[in-house]
C-alpha cells in the first residue's frame, strides 16, 4: 500500500491530553489504531499512543478523502489525523477514557506506516498466553497497563535518586565485567578473549565495591545497578534483576532504617499510599517464633501459639516426649475453620509435611462439641486448654504440629500463608512494612557439611557474641536486617565487618582457608588493611517493590524485557549458540 510521509507534520496533542475544554480546535494527532470501526458512511477508529486513546470520526461528508483513506487502516497501522475537537453526544460519552468526553472529526489522514495483523489484539493482550505475549513483547508492551508500569518505574527511580542525592548520597557504578562476588548464587561467566582461558563474573552484587568504596571515602555511595544470579529459576525470580543498592560509613543499623523508611514512603505516595513511619520491628527469633516465618505478612494478625506447656506432663505420650526432648507443640488457630471438609483438612496436612512436619492434628469447636484428630487418651479438658490458649471460639480450628522447633514454626508459618491466600485474610490493598533484625550469622548447610553465612560473610556478628564465634557459631547473631513488605523480603544488609582479624576469624568459621580466601577476596582483604571506616548499608529489590506498588502478581510484569522461568528471553531468542569463529577466538570447546 502507499504510505504517507511525516514531512513537517506535527503532534499538537497527545491522544490522553483532550477534554471539553479543547472543543473547538484544530488538532494533530499520531499513534496507533487500536480499533476501527466501519459503519459505512461512518468510520470510528481509537488512535493510540502512549499518554492514552482517543476516538476519532472519518465522516464520508466531512472527511471526504479521509474517508475512504481510512477504510484502509488496520489494527497497530501508525496514522497522523488532522481534525476538529467535538464534544461527543451524550448518549456516546466514554466514561472509561480520559478523553472519553470529546472525539476528533477527522479532516485529513496520513497513514505513516502499516502492520502486519498483530498476533493478539493489543486491548485483548491480557488475555494472551505469557509465551505469546513475551515472543511479540514489542506489541505487549503497547497495552495502556504496560506504559503505566513503566512510568510508574522511572517515577519510582527518579524519587530514589532524587532523596537519595538530597541525603548526601553520589551514584557511583561498579564494574558488570568482574571477579566472583559473594552472594551464594552461581556466577554468570564471560569467557575473555584477549586473556584465553580466563573469565570475567558478572556481579551477583556490588557488594566488595561498595564496601571499598567507603575504604575509599566516599562515606555514602548509592546505584540502581543491574544485579546477575545463575539460580534455578522459581516463579518470581529473574536471572537479572535491579536492585536500589547503598553503602553509608560510620554508622549502626538504626541510620539506615531511618534514611529507608521515608524513602519508601515517598516511593509508595506515587501509588496515593501514605505509609505510617517509623516501621515496625522484629528480632528474627521473634517473628520465627510468633510467626513461623522471617518474612512475616503482617497484615493480619494470626499468630502462632506455643501449646507445649501443656504436654510436659500430659496423658499424651507423643507430645510429651517430643516436648521433654527438646521440641515443641505449636497451634494456629483458624478462625471459622471448624467448617473445612476432610479434603482440605489433607491439602493442610500436605503443606506442613512439606516442610518436614510429621503430620498436622486439629481440634474443632463446633455445636458446643468438641472433636479433633488426637487420640482418645488426650482428655477433653486438655483439648479444651489447647482451644482457650489460642484464643479459639465456637466455629473455629485448631491445627497443631509438634517436633523441632524451627520445623514447628517453619511448617506452621507456610500454613499461615496457606490459609491467608485462601481465607483472603490480608487486605490486598494494604501496605504492611517490618523491619526484620537480629539474623543468626550462620547456618547450618547440611548439604556442604558447614556453617555458611545466612546473609553475606562481610556481615559483622553483634559485639556480645564475639566469644562464640569459634566454640559456638550456631548461637552468633549478627548485625543483619531485611526489610519486608505483605510477607515478601523486598531489601536486605548489614553493618559490615570492617577489622581484618574479624574478617580473617569469620571465613575460618565458615570453613573458608586462608589461601581460598586469598585467591578469592584477596584485593578485598589487602584493601581492608588501610584504615577501613566502620560501615553498612542495605540493597532493595525494585522489580518486587515495583510489583508489589503497581498490584502485578509477576515481576516479569514490571520488567521491560523479561525472561521466563528458563531463562528465556522469547524475543531474541537468548541464550543462543554462537558462531564457530566466535568459539574458536575464545579457545572455547565443546566437550561430546
Ligand atoms: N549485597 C547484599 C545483597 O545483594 C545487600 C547488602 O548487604 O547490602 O543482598
Amino acid at each position: 500500500m502507499e504510505l504517507d510521509s511525516l514531512g513537517n507534520l506535527q503532534r499538537t496533542d497527545s491522544c490522553g491530553a483532550l477534554t471539553l475544554k479543547d472543543v473547538g480546535r484544530s488538532v494533530t494527532l499520531m499513534g496507533w489504531v487500536d480499533v476501527r470501526r466501519d459503519l459505512g458512511n461512518l468510520i470510528f477508529v481509537d488512535l493510540r499512543d502512549r499518554e492514552g486513546i482517543t476516538q476519532v470520526v472519518f465522516k464520508q461528508d466531512v472527511s471526504g478523502e479521509a474517508h475512504a483513506r481510512a477504510k484502509e487502516l488496520r489494527s497497530e497501522y501508525v496514522a497522523a489525523v488532522e481534525g476538529q475537537v467535538v464534544a461527543r453526544a451524550l448518549e456516546t460519552v466514554n466514561p472509561a477514557l480520559s478523553t472519553g468526553e470529546v472525539e476528533v472529526q477527522a479532516r485529513r489522514l496520513w497513514i505513516l506506516n502499516d502492520a502486519q495483523t498483530p498476533p493478539f489484539q493489543v486491548s485483548d493482550a491480557a488475555k494472551a498466553s505469557e509465551d505469546i505475549r513475551l515472543k511479540y513483547r514489542f506489541l505487549d508492551l503497547r497495552r495502556p497497563k504496560m506504559q503505566r508500569t513503566f512510568r510508574l518505574r522511572h517515577q519510582a527511580m527518579l524519587e530514589i535518586r532524587t532523596y537519595l542525592d538530597s541525603k548526601g548520597f553520589l551514584e557511583i557504578e561498579t564494574p558488570i565485567l568482574t571477579k566472583s562476588t559473594p552472594e551464594g548464587a552461581r556466577d554468570y561467566l564471560v569467557p575473555s578473549r584477549v586473556q584465553p582461558e580466563r573469565f570475567y563474573a558478572l556481579p551477583q552484587s556490588p557488594q566488595l565495591f561498595k564496601q571499598i568504596l567507603m575504604m575509599s571515602g566516599f562515606d555514602k555511595y548509592f546505584q540502581i545497578v543491574r544485579c546477575f544470579r545463575d539460580e534455578d529459576l522459581r516463579a518470581d525470580r529473574q536471572p537479572e534483576f535491579t536492585q536500589v543498592d547503598l553503602e553509608m560509613s560510620f554508622v549502626q543499623p538504626d541510620q539506615i532504617f531511618t534514611l529507608i523508611e521515608p524513602l519508601l514512603q515517598r516511593v509508595f505516595r506515587l501509588v496515593g499510599t501514605e505509609v505510617p513511619l517509623p516501621f515496625p520491628r522484629l528480632t528474627y527469633d521473634e517473628a520465627l517464633r510468633r510467626f513461623g516465618s522471617d518474612k512475616p505478612d503482617l497484615r493480619f494478625s494470626v499468630e502462632l501459639q506455643d501449646l507445649s506447656p501443656l504436654f510436659k506432663d500430659s496423658e499424651f505420650r507423643v507430645f510429651r516426649s517430643i516436648v521433654e526432648e527438646g521440641g515443641v507443640a505449636k497451634a494456629i488457630a483458624a478462625p471459622g475453620g471448624a467448617k473445612y471438609s476432610r479434603r482440605e483438612l489433607e491439602i493442610f496436612a500436605d503443606v506442613v509435611k512439606q516442610l518436614g512436619a510429621t503430620g498436622l492434628a486439629w481440634i474443632k469447636a463446633a455445636d458446643g462439641e468438641i472433636s479433633s484428630s488426637l487420640p482418645k487418651v488426650v482428655l477433653e479438658t486438655r483439648l479444651r486448654q489447647m482451644l482457650s490458649a489460642c484464643g479459639a471460639a465456637q466455629g473455629d480450628l485448631l491445627l497443631v504440629v509438634a517436633g523441632a522447633p524451627k520445623v514447628v514454626a517453619e511448617s506452621l508459618g507456610a500454613l499461615r500463608v496457606h490459609l491467608s491466600k485462601q481465607e483472603q485474610w490480608a487486605d490486598p490493598r494494604a501496605f504492611q512494612f517490618l523491619w526484620v533484625t537480629d539474623f543468626p550469622l550462620f547456618e547450618w548447610s547440611e548439604e556442604e557439611n558447614r556453617y555458611v553465612s545466612c546473609n553475606h560473610p562481610f556481615t559483622a556478628p553483634v559485639e556480645q557474641d564475639l566469644d562464640r564465634l569459634e566454640s559456638d557459631p550456631a548461637r552468633v547473631k549478627s548485625k543483619a536486617y531485611d526489610v519486608v513488605l505483605n510477607g515478601t523480603e523486598i531489601g536486605g544488609g548489614s553493618i559490615r565487618i570492617h577489622r581484618s582479624d574479624l574478617q580473617q576469624r569469620v571465613f575460618r568459621a565458615l570453613g573458608i582457608s586462608d589461601e581460598e580466601a586469598e585467591r578469592r577476596f584477596g584485593f578485598f582483604l589487602e584493601a581492608l588493611k588501610y584504615g577501613t571506616p566502620p560501615h553498612g548499608g542495605i540493597a532493595l529489590g525494585l522489580d518486587r517493590i515495583i510489583m508489589l506498588m503497581a498490584g502485578e502478581s509477576s515481576i516479569r510484569d514490571v520488567i521491560a524485557f523479561p525472561k521466563t522461568a528458563r531463562g528465556t528471553d522469547l524475543m531474541t531468542e537468548s541464550p543462543a549458540e554462537v558462531s564457530p569463529e566466535q568459539l574458536r577466538e575464545l579457545k572455547i570447546r565443546f566437550e561430546k
